[in-house]
């Protein structure tokens, strides 16, 4: 059998034994008791990830990938007649912008540039101009980069103004820290196969249970993605489409390892020591970092490419030795290369993964 590929790209990434075994499970019906247990102990477990209430939160799943959880909580949760601040400096806050346009949110953006970090004072400006805004969303790790937006700052400031506050949390929920209550986080959207290990498929939406509660903050401007109508139904133990089941098996197995190995908190430390090794080695090679650590998630690290390298030449000679490095996206795609760390990525992996390196750049 061919040995498995490395996979360095932010999610899906190189599951555990267990997880894949889960998903060989025997057949079952999404409306029978048994997925509705099944669904009612993901839902419970994502809530335990951050130790959130069941009183006060919900969590809602979704089959799709992230995107889809994303739009469902942007075209949910912004009323009628509410107003979105989006705050953008990477591909993901552009994308938050698109789904705005596309279901008609008024809406209106600052747009940093790619990486660059967030003035609390010029939002604050923002919000004072602009009494119209109700929303404000942002991308929390932002993957183009590897840039971790600083989501305490900017929920103090949607705390004071009293405004809703949305995260796109999808590659950092289960890897960074995620302070519901102090962040005034009012949602959050993540998927299973990125930091909590999973198989790519489901994603869900956290949210506030007086927000779903009521009728008027909800708004179905899209069938599939309606949020409201997914709380509804899997309140009491139903779903309003058919789930990817045998994604969910991995789902909860992913979940329940989760836990088992120390929450966030531990897989944080492992992140940590991943990437300060990635770093430490990139730095002996004289990679450039796209960006300084102290921005940075402990889950992805953006490269320039070395001077007159192409990111095919450096994919295709990685690739032959067993890894998977990510392309940039967008306007830095031809400059930059990213290696994320989640998955089941060890020690001794980063040690191979820049052994294969230090021969490309000899070779040249
Ligand atoms: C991966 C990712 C998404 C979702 O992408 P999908 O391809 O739909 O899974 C959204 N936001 C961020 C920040 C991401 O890293």
């Amino acid at each position: 059998m061919r040995q498995e590929l490395v996979l360095l790209n932010p999610g899906p990434v190189n599951l555990t034994r267990r997880v894949r075994q889960a998903l060989t499970r025997p057949d079952m019906c999404h409306r029978e008791p048994e997925f509705a247990r099944l669904q009612e102990e993901i839902r419970r477990e994502l809530l335990g990830a951050y130790g959130l209430s069941s009183k006060i939160y919900a969590s809602i799943l979704i089959t799709g990938s992230g995107t889809a959880a994303v739009e469902a909580m942007l075209s949910s949760l912004i009323p009628a007649n509410g107003k979105l601040l989006i705050l953008s400096n990477g591909i993901y806050g552009e994308r938050m912008q698109a789904i705005a346009r596309a279901h008609g949110i008024a809406n209106r953006a600052v747009k940093n540039a790619w990486g660059e970090e967030f003035e609390p004072a010029k939002i604050e400006n923002v919000l004072r101009k602009d009494a119209k805004i109700t929303h404000i969303a942002i991308v929390h790790h932002e993957t183009t980069t590897g840039r971790l937006n600083d989501l305490s700052a900017i929920g103090r400031i949607a705390k004071r103004y009293n405004k809703g506050f949305l995260a796109d949390a999808v590659s950092s929920f289960g890897g960074e820290e995620l302070n519901f209550s102090d962040w005034g986080i009012t949602a959050c959207a993540a998927s299973a196969n990125k930091c909590l290990h999973g198989v790519a498929g489901a994603s869900f939406v956290i949210a506030k249970r007086n927000i779903l509660a009521t009728d008027k903050p909800c708004v179905s401007r899209s069938v599939y993605l309606d949020l409201a109508a997914y709380f509804r139904e899997q309140e009491r133990g139903s779903s309003p489409f058919t789930h990817a089941v045998q994604v969910f098996f991995a789902f909860k197995e992913a979940l329940l390892e989760f836990k088992q190995m120390g929450g966030w908190r531990a897989r944080n430390r492992k992140y940590q020591q991943l990437s300060r090794l990635i770093r430490g080695y990139a730095k002996e090679l004289r990679l450039k970092q796209y960006l300084d650590s102290g921005k940075l998630s402990c889950i992805l690290t953006a490269f320039y490419l070395p001077d007159k390298v192409t990111y095919e030449e450096l994919h295709d000679f990685l690739r032959q030795r067993g890894f998977v490095i990510y392309a940039g996206q967008g306007k830095i795609s031809k400059t930059i290369f990213r290696i994320a760390n989640m998955g089941t990525l060890a020690e001794k992996d980063v040690h191979r993964l820049f052994c294969a390196m230090r021969l490309f750049l000899c070779k040249r």
